[in-house]
């Protein structure tokens, strides 16, 4: 069988290096500092001091016993949501930015679309002193205030972009021009398993750490494998992080779950893989939601961090080779979700991880009394409290 991914980062047909061609310089010199320095034992073992005393890893893997009765059979959640900065993604930042640190950069940029990755990006920048700029599209600014005086805070310049739709995708076209004149001491930090390789293997990678621990955990927990791994699935960072440890375990099946919006069929969702047909963005050939003339579809998503009209290369490839499922659930479910699981166990998880949550409740019959299954609760829900009481027309 071929090697997958190849040198180009190929995932059988998905993946590649799109990239503007003055950039090709930069992307190879970050594939070989990855190779190198990125699995070298001092790198490896900083990582992990980093991962235990500022992340706090691992993260719990806690048997959810009253929802587990509520589906059916049992049900555990990788607890991301207990991670510092509340959610997966400084998993990969720590990583990024490290890398960046040891490769001789001063500076990282990044994107950010409700500010999550932001966040992250110019905390872990903070941790090992690195400046920071982050790029965020003007409205995005003005819903996610709190966001960006949480990134100041921290120390990052938000540089406000004012061009096109002013949200996330004019963010990323903006980063990437700060790139290509700049990437002598700039590292630019990707949020999610997606751009040219290097980046979807690189962040699969940092955040692999979530499988990795929760393998060990459920053996640990229950003598033996589970039988299926579910997560919410929006460039598909959190869910290819616990899906691939378990890549060669045939008996566990993958669930990813993506975002119906307001439902499948009308033009209000952010549903790549259930809805896309293959296509170029930002970088790689994979699933994309487009019209018909190959024009990036616009998205939408009860939950920002869902919110995208891409998806990892690597998924891509899951979803032909059949090695995991892919399905939607709606705003509505969604909702539903958010609050079973905050009754149910005390736990209130971030509307993109209540999506995971919401298939467990929908398909509940789909499973049997001694399934277990691994939820990726991918992060925390205090930052959604304000817009569900929004939506639920309840004054705060
Ligand atoms: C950003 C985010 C996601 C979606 O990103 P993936 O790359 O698909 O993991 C999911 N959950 C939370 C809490 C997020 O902040």
């Amino acid at each position: 069988m071929k090697k997958v991914p190849d040198k180009k980062g190929r995932f059988g047909v998905y993946g590649g290096m799109f990239a503007p061609e003055t950039l090709m310089a930069v992307i190879e010199q970050l594939q070989d500092a990855y190779l190198t320095i990125g699995k070298s034992r001092e790198f490896r073992k900083e990582l992990a001091y980093y991962f235990k005393y500022y992340v706090g890893r691992p993260t719990a893997l806690y048997y959810a016993s009253d929802f587990s009765r509520y589906i059916g059979c049992k049900v555990y959640l990788k607890r991301e949501d207990l991670a510092f900065t509340g959610a997966h993604k400084i998993n990969n930042t720590i990583g990024q930015v490290l890398l960046a640190k040891k490769m001789g950069k001063t500076r990282v940029i990044a994107e950010t679309g409700a500010g999550q990755h932001g966040v992250a990006t110019a905390t872990a920048a903070a941790l090992l002193k690195l400046q920071c700029e982050v790029y965020m599209g003007e409205i995005d600014m003005q819903r996610q205030a709190l966001n960006v005086y949480r990134m100041r805070l921290l120390g990052a310049k938000v540089t406000c972009v004012k061009s096109g739709s002013r949200t996330l995708k004019d963010a990323i076209n903006e980063a990437m021009r700060d790139w290509i004149s700049s990437f002598s001491n700039t590292h630019y930090v990707i949020g999610t398993v997606v751009g040219f390789h290097p980046f979807p293997v690189m962040v699969r990678d940092f955040q692999s750490i979530i499988g990795k621990e929760a393998k060990r955990q459920i053996i640990k927990a229950e003598k033996k494998l589970p039988d299926f791994l579910v997560a919410c699935v929006g460039g598909g960072s959190n869910s290819i992080g616990l899906f691939f440890p378990f890549f060669r375990d045939k008996s566990v099946r993958f669930i990813g779950v993506e975002a119906a919006g307001k439902g499948i069929d009308t033009d209000y969702h952010s549903a790549t893989l259930c809805k896309g047909r293959p296509g170029i963005l930002h970088g790689n050939f994979s699933y994309v939601l487009q019209d018909k003339n190959g024009q990036i579809h616009p998205t939408y998503s009860i939950s920002a961090g869902l919110d995208y009209p891409g998806i990892g290369p690597e998924h891509s490839y899951y979803k032909d080779i059949g090695r995991a499922e892919y399905y939607a659930v709606d705003d509505r479910q969604v909702l539903n979700a958010f609050h079973i699981l905050s009754e149910s166990e005390g736990i209130i998880p971030a509307l993109e991880s209540a999506h995971a949550v919401a298939y467990l409740i929908e398909n509940k019959k789909r499973f049997k009394q001694d399934d277990i299954i691994i939820v990726c609760l991918s992060g925390r829900g205090d930052k959604d409290v304000n817009e569900v009481a929004r939506i639920e027309g309840i004054p705060l």
